[in-house]
């Protein structure tokens, strides 16, 4: 991204030619990311590297971000490794003199950095400062969050020159803003992308986001930067807005607009939030009260019975729904196959078969309830017959699973692939207990049939 003076002086940002959006101006939206030509399915639209990264957890090297060994900087006291120590600026390391180390302060880092960018980058400064920081709406719902940011941007601008308390206040709700959380193996950070931090939400998003730390080896730079890669999911036309998720998809309408609301002070009116059956899913549906419709997300105001069309309120359905996800959550006992299969079959009753709730039971048994193939080849043949019901109730959600993702997250995602192998693995078994049993040839055909289909698949999907 490169940042220009506009013709009245305005701070601008473009893009290299060749890459396949631009950054726009919408009234309402504000800056946001348009598709400039037609991108392909799985295409890597962009791989943006963070301008500000640090620690999320006061454990790691505030330079590094990971655990690699627990060495503080003899000047600040702040963790910096061994490998970090000849990167820890003295510019940085004097501020962060002056803040004090305690085991919260790690938390005044970013901040900090965001605050020098001011000398050290005037003109990336000034572009980041246009970034939503919803202050107002955060002090407004969260008292005790306003009080400790406050104490935080007294310690910023009483440590970095040329920043008064209110930059201090912007600059920290701009990263609670924008900032995502990054956590591998070892890696404990939050980072500030440029140019992610200008895509908007959607439920249903064309692009997917992963973390990623790449190694990067070259005359200025050598050693490892962290970047956010942005792939679309299905075919994006030109004029189109790029759009990201900000949430998890198996969440409920209820659940998403009040994770949205609660963080970035929005309520989503995606495609997915407006449409009340999400797809045909219904994965939001509970059961009416009065007949036997479900109520689905209809409006702001209430849900309406898709049988009888009587109405609820927002505030019964959310206690509803607290009191199924506490049905569903309460393990069986005794806790085994046919109990769990029980418990499932019970909540079908009432649920509709794609209701989140349980979707994620549904996931939780397939998995939970999975056989090494190994095991399975040692067991005799009577005790495969017992198992039999285990592996028709897994097939069966195991394809349920697979169709229900796939409209609610078109696309590749590592969850697809797990369940497309799981599926063939339980062909596998129904298989072999049906080659074994000598009865139904047609059915054992029609089953190999489709794990050689799916091992095309499988494989195409895994990188190998
Ligand atoms: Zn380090
Ligand atoms: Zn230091
Ligand atoms: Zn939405
Ligand atoms: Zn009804």
């Amino acid at each position: 991204m490169e940042l220009y003076r506009g013709k009245n002086g305005t701070l601008e940002a473009r893009v290299p030619k060749n890459f396949p959006f631009e950054i726009s101006y919408r009234e309402g939206l504000g800056r946001c990311l348009f598709a400039t030509r037609e991108i392909r399915p799985e295409e890597t639209v962009l791989t943006d590297s963070a301008i500000l990264l640090g620690p999320s957890n006061p454990d790691v090297c505030i330079v590094c971000c990971s655990e690699r060994d627990r060495r503080k900087c003899r000047l600040c006291d702040f963790y910096v490794c061994s490998w970090c120590i000849d990167s820890h600026s003295d510019e940085e390391c004097s501020v962060l003199v002056k803040v004090g180390y305690t085991r919260d302060m790690y938390n005044v880092v970013l901040p900090v950095r965001f605050a020098l960018l001011q000398v050290r980058d005037n003109d990336m400064f000034t572009w980041l400062l246009q970034y939503m920081d919803h202050n107002e709406e955060r002090n407004r719902k969260n008292k005790s969050l306003r009080r400790s940011t406050e104490r935080m941007a007294l310690i910023v601008s009483s440590s970095v020159q040329g920043i008064s308390i209110d930059l201090a206040l912007q600059i920290i709700g701009i990263l609670f803003t924008n900032c995502f959380e990054f956590s591998s193996q070892t890696i404990r950070a939050r980072a500030l992308y440029p140019l992610v931090s200008l895509i908007n939400h959607s439920c249903i998003p064309n692009l997917r986001h992963t973390n990623l730390i790449k190694e990067m080896r070259g005359v200025n730079l050598n050693g490892e930067i962290v970047v956010m890669e942005l792939e679309t999911q299905r075919t994006v036309m030109p004029g189109t807005q790029l759009t990201i998720r900000y949430n998890h998809y198996t969440q409920g309408n209820l659940q998403r607009q009040k994770f949205l609301s609660e963080q970035w002070f929005f309520r989503c009116h995606c495609q997915r939030c407006e449409d009340p059956t999400e797809f045909g899913t219904n994965t939001s549906g509970l059961p009416c009260n009065h007949c036997s419709g479900i109520i689905l997300p209809t409006s702001d105001q209430g849900w309406v019975c898709n049988q009888c069309g009587e109405t609820e309120s927002i505030d019964k359905v959310q206690l509803m729904e607290e009191k199924l996800l506490n049905l569903a959550e309460t393990k069986p006992c005794p806790f085994n196959i046919t109990t769990s299969l029980q418990q499932l079959h019970n909540l079908s009753k009432i649920l509709h078969t794609n209701h989140f709730i349980l979707m994620d039971l549904k996931e939780k048994f397939l998995f939970g309830f999975s056989m090494n193939l190994r095991k399975v080849r040692d067991l005799s043949l009577d005790q495969k017959r017992k198992l039999v019901p285990l592996w028709s109730a897994q097939e069966k959600y195991c394809r349920q699973l697979l169709s229900y993702h796939e409209i609610l997250d078109p696309g590749k995602s590592p969850l697809k692939t797990k369940l497309l192998l799981e599926l063939r693995k339980i062909l596998l078994i129904q298989s072999k207990v049906l080659s074994e049993e000598n009865k139904d040839k047609d059915e054992l055909v029609r089953k190999l049939n489709e794990v050689k289909g799916l091992n095309q698949m499988v494989y195409t999907q895994v990188s190998l």
